[in-house]
Protein backbone atom coordinates (compact mmCIF):
# COMPACT_ATOMS: atom_id res chain seq x y z
CA UNK A 1 0.00 0.00 0.00
CA UNK A 2 1.55 3.52 -0.91
CA UNK A 3 1.25 5.70 1.96
CA UNK A 4 2.81 9.29 0.96
CA UNK A 5 4.64 10.82 -1.70
CA UNK A 6 8.29 9.76 -0.08
CA UNK A 7 10.53 12.32 -2.34
CA UNK A 8 10.66 14.10 -5.96
CA UNK A 9 14.22 13.37 -7.33
CA UNK A 10 15.61 16.02 -9.55
CA UNK A 11 18.15 15.54 -11.98
CA UNK A 12 21.04 18.42 -11.73
CA UNK A 13 24.28 19.33 -13.33
CA UNK A 14 25.92 20.80 -9.77
CA UNK A 15 24.53 19.55 -6.58
CA UNK A 16 26.20 23.11 -5.38
CA UNK A 17 23.98 24.85 -7.32
CA UNK A 18 21.04 23.31 -7.12
CA UNK A 19 21.53 23.41 -2.91
CA UNK A 20 21.72 27.11 -3.31
CA UNK A 21 18.29 27.29 -5.23
CA UNK A 22 16.35 24.95 -2.79
CA UNK A 23 18.42 26.01 0.15
CA UNK A 24 18.88 29.50 0.48
CA UNK A 25 16.33 30.22 -1.98
CA UNK A 26 14.18 28.62 -0.95
CA UNK A 27 14.80 27.91 2.67
CA UNK A 28 14.55 24.16 2.94
CA UNK A 29 17.07 22.89 4.55
CA UNK A 30 19.85 20.11 3.07
CA UNK A 31 20.97 17.14 4.35
CA UNK A 32 24.72 16.00 3.95
CA UNK A 33 25.68 15.08 0.58
CA UNK A 34 25.35 11.07 0.70
CA UNK A 35 26.61 9.25 -2.68
CA UNK A 36 25.03 5.80 -4.03
CA UNK A 37 27.38 4.09 -6.15
CA UNK A 38 25.06 1.71 -7.23
CA UNK A 39 22.89 4.06 -9.27
CA UNK A 40 26.20 6.66 -10.05
CA UNK A 41 25.17 9.50 -8.14
CA UNK A 42 25.78 11.66 -5.09
CA UNK A 43 22.37 13.06 -3.79
CA UNK A 44 20.90 15.64 -1.19
CA UNK A 45 17.81 15.59 0.46
CA UNK A 46 15.39 18.45 1.18
CA UNK A 47 12.89 17.98 3.51
CA UNK A 48 9.33 19.22 2.44
CA UNK A 49 6.74 18.53 5.42
CA UNK A 50 6.57 14.87 5.19
CA UNK A 51 7.75 14.34 1.56
CA UNK A 52 10.84 15.78 0.06
CA UNK A 53 13.18 17.04 -2.41
CA UNK A 54 15.87 14.83 -3.45
CA UNK A 55 18.76 16.57 -5.81
CA UNK A 56 20.85 14.16 -7.70
CA UNK A 57 24.07 14.96 -9.64
CA UNK A 58 25.37 12.14 -11.19
CA UNK A 59 29.25 10.58 -10.31
CA UNK A 60 29.36 8.82 -14.28
CA UNK A 61 28.35 10.32 -17.08
CA UNK A 62 27.04 7.24 -18.84
CA UNK A 63 25.02 6.32 -15.42
CA UNK A 64 20.81 6.66 -15.14
CA UNK A 65 20.94 10.12 -14.22
CA UNK A 66 23.90 10.48 -16.32
CA UNK A 67 22.00 9.64 -19.68
CA UNK A 68 19.04 11.83 -18.33
CA UNK A 69 20.62 14.83 -17.98
CA UNK A 70 22.53 14.41 -21.70
CA UNK A 71 19.24 13.44 -23.49
CA UNK A 72 16.72 15.62 -21.76
CA UNK A 73 18.75 17.97 -19.21
CA UNK A 74 18.13 19.30 -15.82
CA UNK A 75 14.52 18.48 -14.61
CA UNK A 76 11.81 15.97 -12.92
CA UNK A 77 13.51 12.97 -12.96
CA UNK A 78 11.61 10.55 -10.55
CA UNK A 79 8.35 10.24 -7.90
CA UNK A 80 9.06 8.23 -5.30
CA UNK A 81 6.29 7.00 -3.30
CA UNK A 82 6.95 5.61 0.26
CA UNK A 83 5.25 2.07 0.71
CA UNK A 84 4.89 -0.07 4.07
CA UNK A 85 5.85 -3.67 2.64
CA UNK A 86 8.23 -2.84 -0.71
CA UNK A 87 8.03 -6.77 -1.67
CA UNK A 88 4.43 -6.96 -1.42
CA UNK A 89 4.24 -3.75 -3.54
CA UNK A 90 6.68 -5.19 -5.83
CA UNK A 91 4.09 -8.14 -6.50
CA UNK A 92 1.08 -6.30 -6.55
CA UNK A 93 2.60 -3.98 -9.09
CA UNK A 94 3.82 -7.05 -10.98
CA UNK A 95 0.08 -8.71 -11.25
CA UNK A 96 -1.39 -5.34 -12.78
CA UNK A 97 1.33 -5.78 -15.32
CA UNK A 98 3.86 -3.15 -14.77
CA UNK A 99 7.42 -3.25 -16.11
CA UNK A 100 9.90 -3.85 -12.89
CA UNK A 101 13.29 -2.28 -13.35
CA UNK A 102 14.07 -4.14 -10.13
CA UNK A 103 12.76 -7.50 -9.40
CA UNK A 104 13.65 -7.13 -6.02
CA UNK A 105 14.37 -4.64 -3.86
CA UNK A 106 18.02 -2.93 -3.35
CA UNK A 107 19.84 -0.71 -1.53
CA UNK A 108 18.51 3.13 -1.50
CA UNK A 109 20.14 6.31 -0.03
CA UNK A 110 20.06 6.81 3.98
CA UNK A 111 19.29 2.76 4.73
CA UNK A 112 16.14 2.45 2.38
CA UNK A 113 15.05 -0.43 0.27
CA UNK A 114 14.22 0.76 -3.22
CA UNK A 115 13.07 -0.46 -6.54
CA UNK A 116 12.06 1.18 -9.60
CA UNK A 117 9.50 0.75 -12.24
CA UNK A 118 9.62 1.69 -15.87
CA UNK A 119 7.94 4.64 -17.20
CA UNK A 120 6.71 3.05 -20.04
CA UNK A 121 4.26 1.52 -18.00
CA UNK A 122 3.45 4.23 -15.61
CA UNK A 123 2.47 7.04 -18.23
CA UNK A 124 5.81 8.17 -18.45
CA UNK A 125 6.95 8.72 -14.81
CA UNK A 126 9.88 7.10 -13.51
CA UNK A 127 8.54 5.67 -9.95
CA UNK A 128 10.56 4.60 -6.92
CA UNK A 129 9.39 2.42 -4.48
CA UNK A 130 10.81 2.85 -1.18
CA UNK A 131 10.46 1.07 1.95
CA UNK A 132 12.15 2.55 5.10
CA UNK A 133 14.23 1.53 7.57
CA UNK A 134 12.10 0.28 10.79
CA UNK A 135 12.04 3.37 13.08
CA UNK A 136 12.95 5.67 10.96
CA UNK A 137 9.79 6.21 9.73
CA UNK A 138 9.41 10.17 8.29
CA UNK A 139 12.34 10.42 10.13
CA UNK A 140 13.23 13.64 8.28
CA UNK A 141 15.21 15.83 10.69
CA UNK A 142 17.24 14.56 12.92
CA UNK A 143 20.75 14.73 12.37
CA UNK A 144 20.17 14.90 8.50
CA UNK A 145 20.04 11.55 8.28
CA UNK A 146 16.35 10.48 6.63
ZN1 LIG B 1 14.91 8.83 -5.42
Amino acid sequence: MVARIHHIGIAVHSLEAAVRVYGEGLGLVPSPVEEVPAQQVKLVMLPVGESRVELLETTAPEGPVGRFLSSRGEGVHHLALAVEDLEAALAGARRAGLRLIDERPREGAHGTKVAFVHPRSTCGVLLELVEESRGDLGGARGGGVT
